[in-house]
């Protein structure tokens, strides 16, 4: 035992010391997981190849370059992400839009399955869910990937289509943030390139440049030594590495190729304070950085690793649960803080404790203080015994449910640590090696060794600090000055701080005495189709039992009935709205909210209760380990939700903080326009408004809540997931069958929906600098509820979002953002289809860009696109395998069933099969004919 705390004084020692060290310590190597394939061809390609079965039958490919906007030159600025949009218009095998189109073919989406993006540093392309079952398609994805790296066209009338692509890409980002970030990067990094190369880069350069210079960046920075390829799914590992060699082997790095150089981030020796203002800022937030080395590549190869990431963590958490206990305060000047251990803001070369904090109105350089304040009382008192118990229990139980679901790991999770290998060094171990080394050092490390690790990283100087603020403008406020946010700071680091002092409640969620009478088992039956068991309690409630071995780590419950909140009038339409929030920031039993997290330490579970416009839920999930637990909140949401003023108040003033300004928000007047249109103006369902806030009746609130779950008896519990069955059986006597029932009759909902009836079209604008139009256009139809109605709005959806694509985007540039989405409103007596079409982007070729939404539509109407229909069944197809394996989607699929008696799995494949064009274009006719249909468009307005 003695010899292995001297080892672990050693890790710590390197973790502070650093680099230098590691060597001569020799802390054990983490060794890379033998399931993966790694190699380095002589040209310098990095390749990572792993056989993965889940999901069965689908690979992921991936081509990660450590090269992103920081290698621009100044003529390049927004290049690099500039090359990445021309990596999907012509390569050498794929012409115009042959990549997007031939993976298609295979099922595989543009825009979710196959992407990409461009950082700072890097560059990562995707193919992701490619069936395996034909070695073609397979082959045909690492030629994309080929292509890719060195086979891209470049040809000039496809990079002057995509100018305006990107430039309105440029347009939706161009919020409130997106201008302060990048007035303040060049402050945040004085003397450094990181300042002035965000990805986005300038418009004159995007609307200017010649084709040559973008070649150029291509030429010199895309090569197999700055390259790796990532292949994880069910494929043959031998094959896919030798067709890897012959593709890429044959690549040549010219002689004199210009290196990667780490770019520097200077220390600073006084703070940076920056402070920025925008009009359309909603509500201020500020930043306290502090800065410090990151930790070198040495270290992370070493067990020591496991050491600093277990340290940062804890220190984040149970910082993060002071802030949270702050805020239960009425006097605490902010409403919400947040820290977190990383990279500072874009460079990897320099890391950071941040902490985003934001203030309460006018309280700005007193949050700043508190937050300060908070970092200068870890640094001279550290955190408690108790606090820390907490942390290293969270931070344990999340190792061990990783543990526990290591061989059920996913091809996407794979995919990006290997990306994370290449590209940051960080460690891809066995997740046993993980399990065993965190469990054999965190027992090691109590709270004093952890309080003398993290105290470096909270400064109580000047030295290496960043404060950064981000303000709404607007006349008549006043603004704290970049000088007195240093006076403020400064005055925060001189006061003499105490020690924190932890209350924690030393009780069970439910104690002996109030443990409730059991009740019993009183019926059992099965239904073989869907797979499930389902038993009638001595209550009244009914419970269905799922067993699944998807995720072995993860068990979900979904208890409904009929009701929700169109019992209620307008009375309490403030209320409703809230409801879900306020119940949740609400304490449970005899535990308020912030008892509540503390108690939960350690535990891997979580429920909620939440009421919808017909139904009221409690919703819950947990590991197998922690169902109990689950189900003790699951039996306090249903019999006793306890006022908690402290935490109400909070929870208030927070959504004052976030809708007081929202009319600022072009998406936000979008929003809440659209909802108006689509349910007439009924302020039943209007958004929420800050004046809500004032009408809000705490009291009201929990007296509906108690009304809507006093009836157990009324109830549908669907569990599904890994869970014991002669575990979970007496746990369900003890806890639901226990929950009150009043032997009524089931509640049923009213129908208090309201629909537009006719054409109804509303076109205005809005005063902003976000120079982005937003329209949206839907049809409506009352259509009955079956399998064959649902697949066909999905598949409209996704067969028009095709179209829009292709015409909308890539032809004519009318908008970056386009799609549509078929789907039903069932918050009423009948089910209501809604078809949504939706562009965004340049105002100026907006009315192009609804004209062709409305041609998309109209001409499948009339002939359907055989080809892009084909393309849908394919993904839809391939996506229900996936989905037959996922357990919040059988929470789904049984509550259908049970609640509206459909069966929306046992015929699904062969419902999309069936799909023809015929069906499909006749579908469309029915949603055009239905002569209900809305058209909002918001056009920006400059400010005088
Ligand atoms: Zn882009």
């Amino acid at each position: 035992m003695k010899m292995k705390r001297l080892f672990v004084a050693a890790a710590l020692m390197i973790v502070s010391v650093g680099a230098a060290l590691a060597q001569e310590m020799q802390l054990p190597e983490i060794p890379m997981d033998p399931q993966v394939r790694y190699g380095k061809l002589d040209n310098g390609l990095t390749y990572y190849i792993r056989h993965n079965e889940y999901p069965e039958r689908v690979a992921n490919f991936y081509i990660a370059q450590r090269v992103g906007s920081i290698q621009e030159e100044e003529s390049q600025r927004g290049l690099a992400h500039f090359l990445e949009h021309m990596a999907f218009n012509g390569s050498d095998h794929f012409p115009g839009n042959g990549i997007i189109d031939y993976t298609r073919t295979l099922g595989v989406e543009f825009g979710s399955n196959l992407n990409a993006y461009t950082s700072i540093d890097q560059t990562v392309y995707r193919v992701c869910d490619v069936p395996t079952a034909r070695q073609s398609a397979l082959d045909s994805c690492l030629l994309i990937l080929k292509d890719w790296s060195n086979g891209l066209k470049l040809q000039k009338k496809e990079i002057v289509k995509e100018r305006d692509v990107v430039h309105n890409e440029w347009r939706m980002g161009e919020g409130p943030t997106q201008r302060m970030i990048q007035r303040a990067l060049p402050k945040a990094y004085p003397g450094s390139k990181y300042g002035e190369r965000m990805p986005i880069g300038l418009m004159s350069v995007i609307d200017n440049f010649k084709p040559k210079t973008l070649k150029q960046y291509y030429q010199k920075w895309y090569r197999p030594d700055n390259q790796a390829i990532i292949v994880v799914g069910d494929v043959d590992v031998d094959h896919i590495e030798a067709e890897i060699k012959r593709l890429f082997g044959g690549i040549k790095v010219p002689a004199n190729a210009a290196q990667v150089v780490a770019e520097p981030v200077p220390d600073n020796k006084e703070a940076i304070y920056i402070f920025e203002k925008d009009k359309e800022m909603p509500q201020n937030l500020a930043f306290v950085m502090m800065k410090t080395d990151p930790v070198p590549d040495e270290v992370k190869r070493t067990d020591a690793y496991f050491i600093q990431s277990y340290a940062v963590s804890v220190a984040s958490r149970m910082l993060n649960a002071r802030f949270n206990e702050l805020t239960q305060d009425a006097e605490c000047p902010f409403v919400q803080a947040q820290a977190d251990y990383g990279q500072y803001l874009l460079s990897k070369t320099k890391d950071n404790f941040e902490i985003m904090v934001y203030p309460k109105e006018g309280k700005d350089l007193e949050a700043l203080k508190a937050v300060v304040r908070e970092c200068k009382r870890i640094k001279e008192h550290g955190f408690t015994a108790t606090e820390y118990e907490r942390a290293k229990a969270d931070y344990l139980a999340s190792v061990e449910k990783q543990y526990t679901n290591r061989n059920k790991r996913k091809n996407a999770e794979f995919g990006d640590a290997y990306r994370d290998h290449y590209l940051d060094a960080e460690p891809i171990p066995t997740m046993e090696y993980t399990y065993e080394k965190v469990n054999m050092y965190v027992p090691m490390l109590n709270v004093d060794i952890i309080n003398q690790m993290v105290a470096e990283y909270f400064t109580n100087s000047q030295e290496n600090l960043v404060v950064m603020e981000w303000a709404r403008e607007a006349d008549g406020l006043s603004y704290p000055t970049e000088a007195q946010m240093k006076t403020a700071v400064e005055a925060a680091q001189a006061e003499a701080v105490e020690a924190y002092v932890d209350n924690v409640k030393d009780e069970p969620l439910i104690t002996e005495e109030n443990m409730p009478q059991k009740g019993s088992i009183v019926k059992e039956s099965e239904n073989k189709t869907l797979g499930y068991k389902e038993l009638k309690l001595s209550n009244g409630a009914t419970v269905i039992l799922k067993k699944t071995d998807f995720k072995d780590d993860e068990v979900r419950m979904q208890a409904f009935s009929k009701g929700g909140k169109s019992l209620y009038g307008e009375s309490d339409y403030s209320n409703l709205k809230f409801f879900d929030e306020v119940i949740g920031y609400s304490g449970i039993g005899n535990f308020s909210s912030t008892e509540l997290q503390k108690a939960l330490a350690g535990k891997n579970c979580n429920a909620d209760a939440n009421m919808g416009v017909t139904r009221q839920y409690v919703n819950a999930h947990s590991t197998p380990k922690d169902l109990e637990t689950m189900m003790q909140m699951a039996y306090l949401y249903f019999t006793n939700v306890s006022k908690d003023e402290k935490s109400f108040a909070n929870l208030k003033s927070q959504l004052e903080l976030a809708l007081k300004n929202q009319h600022l928000q072009p998406q936000a007047v979008f929003s809440d326009t659209l909802t108006n249109m689509m349910y007439a103006y009924n302020p039943r369902f209007a958004q929420p408004k800050v004046e809500d806030l004032d009408k809000m009746d705490y009291d009201r609130i929990l007296a509906i809540a108690k009304d809507r779950y006093k009836n157990a008896g009324q109830f549908t519990f669907v569990i599904v997931g890994n869970f014991d069955e002669q575990t979970i059986r007496p746990l369900i006597e003890q806890y639901i069958a226990a929950l009150p029932a009043t032997g009524d009759k089931p509640d049923q909902f009213r129908d208090v929906r309201t629909m537009p009836t006719g054409k109804k079209v509303n076109h205005f604008t809005m005063k902003t600098d976000q120079p982005n139009a937003m329209s949206y256009l839907i049809w409506m139809n009352k259509l009955p509820y079956t399998l064959e109605n649902i697949v066909k709005m999905d598949a409209a959806g996704q067969l028009l979002s095709q179209i829009y694509l292709a015409t909308i985007r890539e032809e004519e540039s009318a908008a970056y953002t386009c799609g549509a989405v078929g789907g039903f409103d069932l918050s009423g007596t009948d089910a209501m289809a809604r078809l949504i079409a939706v562009s965004q982007g340049n105002p100026e070729k907006n009315a192009r860009a609804v004209e062709l939404l409305y041609k998309g539509i109209r001409d499948n109407a009339q002939k359907l696109d055989a080809d892009a229909l084909q393309k849908v069944k394919a993904y839809m197809l391939k996506q229900a395998d996936e989905d037959a394996k996922n357990n919040a989607k059988w929470i789904n699929i049984i509550t259908t069933w049970k609640d509206y008696g459909l069966d929306t799995y046992t015929n699904y494949k062969k419902t999309v099969e069936a799909l023809t064009p015929q069906s499909m274009q006749q579908f469309l006719q029915t949603m055009l004919n239905s002569g209900s249909q809305i058209e909002c468009v918001m056009m920006p307005e400059a400010k005088e």
